[in-house]
């Protein structure tokens, strides 16, 4: 099996002089890299890890032309010769394909790596010929290469549009799909279910089909620890996204519209998904109705005036939005004493409102309490025996033991990092965010709560702003006053004294 170039340094001991193959492609589109693009890549790769570049092979020769044969095959002698010479540790090529269309030709660099105990490196992979397994596997390679050489002219042909239109998928692959690539070329095969997460699409569809709420399955989800495939917990904004998208039902849908039948399978059937369409809108009509949903502040931010007058005990005046002048205001109805433009009042809102989620006190005000104390103490006491596993894991692998060979294999490393980084990642989360509501994961304690902010509707920023701080305007210390005057808004957050919930 081959090792990712990030583990190499733990399988084997540096250092890796390189040696760098390129080779023009001899498609007649050039659909296929540069020589020049090639190499650069291949560069960046030996730079990225630390492997010293000690040769590099790249006559860029257009192969049908047999004048320029004599020069290839002395680049060609070359590359072997330096192989032979024994100073580098790795060759380096940019792609099977280009690598290996000539049967003979791999199999003179397969022989010379094998006996000069050189690795293979190629389509971001590292064969050591020496193993029987990865000798195996370079050889099928090899093999495929001479039988698509053949088939490559007549694949040029099919463009993007045509592909479209046999009902090939194009595009992003959409949530719950796993698309399958040839090795070799990089050509789409076809478009599968996802083992894990086909299964969660279908989970959105029947309990939003059932009757439960979008906010309710993203909770549960994020219980159960399932991500998308970008590694992140399920967003409202995802499961809306998923819900409308067509495509599900196995239908094709350019520019909106159905073109016909997918060569992917359905993972929700017709009729449930135009129930779910049914639901769906008339739940955005009924909230297209609510007026009050239409404006960041209305009849949550209270009025100064009146909380004045009441004392800290009475029910708060909210403010309501009107039309003052031609701009849009919040005012007191019960007094109207207060008022203010509602583009200068939301600003000013919204700036402190995100500034605040960002901080510390955020995550701090959220975390008192005896029972998300606990919850935070035992996902950090977790983390942390994760964390232990993983040094340990890698240490082993680094380790030799009596018979000569590492405690661990790099590729139950691998197997393992990639089952205990996202737990580690998930007790990570979870220990900064036990006793956050779900609605404020991801925003409290956020690096970009800007940006998650920008992705919310006014709804869901009515629901952040009620439950994370009072507003409260209070009356201009003179008229006229244009500028937001020290003490005009009042914001009390979660956690401060005299916060209501
Ligand atoms: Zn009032």
């Amino acid at each position: 099996m081959p090792i990712q170039p990030e583990y190499l340094h733990l399988a084997y001991t540096g250092p890796f002089p390189t040696l760098l193959y390129g080779r023009a492609s001899r498609d007649p589109k050039k659909r296929g890299r540069s020589v020049a693009s090639q190499i650069k890549v291949l560069r960046e790769m030996c730079d990225r890890h630390g492997w010293p570049v000690v040769g590099v092979f790249d006559k860029d020769i257009n192969r049908s032309a047999s004048r320029h044969r004599t020069r290839e095959r002395d680049d060609f002698e070359a590359l072997i010769d330096a192989i032979e010479s024994g100073k580098a540790r790795i060759v380096a090529a940019f792609e099977a394909s280009r690598y290996y269309r000539d049967i003979e030709i791999y199999i003179r660099i397969r022989n010379a790596c094998a006996r000069n105990g050189v690795l293979f490196c190629y389509n971001g992979a590292i064969y050591d010929l020496s193993k029987r397994e990865d000798r195996r596997a370079t050889a099928q390679d090899a093999l495929q290469a001479e039988d698509e050489a053949e088939g490559i002219q007549v694949r040029n042909m099919r463009t993007h549009n045509e592909l479209a239109a046999t009902g090939a998928p194009v595009g992003r692959c959409p949530e719950g799909y796993l698309r399958r690539y040839d090795p070799e070329t990089g050509e789409l095969i076809d478009q599968i279910e996802h083992p894990q997460r086909g299964k969660n699409v279908r989970e959105i569809f029947r309990r939003y089909d059932a009757g439960e709420g979008m906010l309710d399955i993203v909770r549960d989800f994020e219980k159960r620890g399932l991500v998308n495939q970008h590694g992140k917990p399920y967003g409202l904004y995802h499961v809306t996204h998923i819900l409308q998208n067509r495509t599900y039902t196995g239908r094709r849908i350019r520019h909106g519209q159905d073109v016909g039948k997918g060569q992917w399978p359905a993972l929700v059937d017709e009729p449930t998904f135009n129930r779910v369409q049914k639901r769906r809108l008339s739940r955005d009509k009924r909230k297209n109705r609510d007026t009050s949903a239409k404006y960041l502040a209305t009849m949550i931010a209270e009025c100064g005036k009146c909380h004045a007058a009441n004392g800290p005990e009475a029910e708060p005046e909210v403010l309501h939005s009107l039309l003052n002048r031609g701009l849009m205001s919040y005012l007191c109805r019960a007094c109207f004493g207060v008022t203010m433009e509602m583009r200068k009042f939301d600003a000013y809102v919204e700036t402190g409102l995100l500034r605040w989620l960002a901080s510390p006190a955020a995550a701090a005000a959220f975390r008192s309490g005896t029972e998300a104390e606990e919850r935070t103490a035992s996902a950090r006491r977790l983390r942390d025996v994760l964390q232990q596993q993983l040094v340990e894991a890698r240490e082993a692998v680094a380790t030799v033991g009596p018979d000569g060979r590492p405690l661990l294999s790099v590729l139950a490393l691998a197997d393992l990092e990639s089952r205990l980084i996202p737990q580690i990642e998930r007790a990570q989360r979870d220990s900064e965010e036990a006793g956050v509501p779900p609605l404020l994961r991801g925003l409290v304690g956020a690096d970009d709560v800007d940006e998650r902010w920008e992705q919310m509707s006014i709804g869901q920023r009515r629901d952040v702003l009620r439950a994370v701080v009072n507003v409260r305007l209070n009356p201009a210390r003179s008229r006229g006053v244009r500028a937001i005057e020290p003490g005009r808004i009042e914001m009390i957050y979660v956690g401060q004294p005299g916060f209501r919930g």
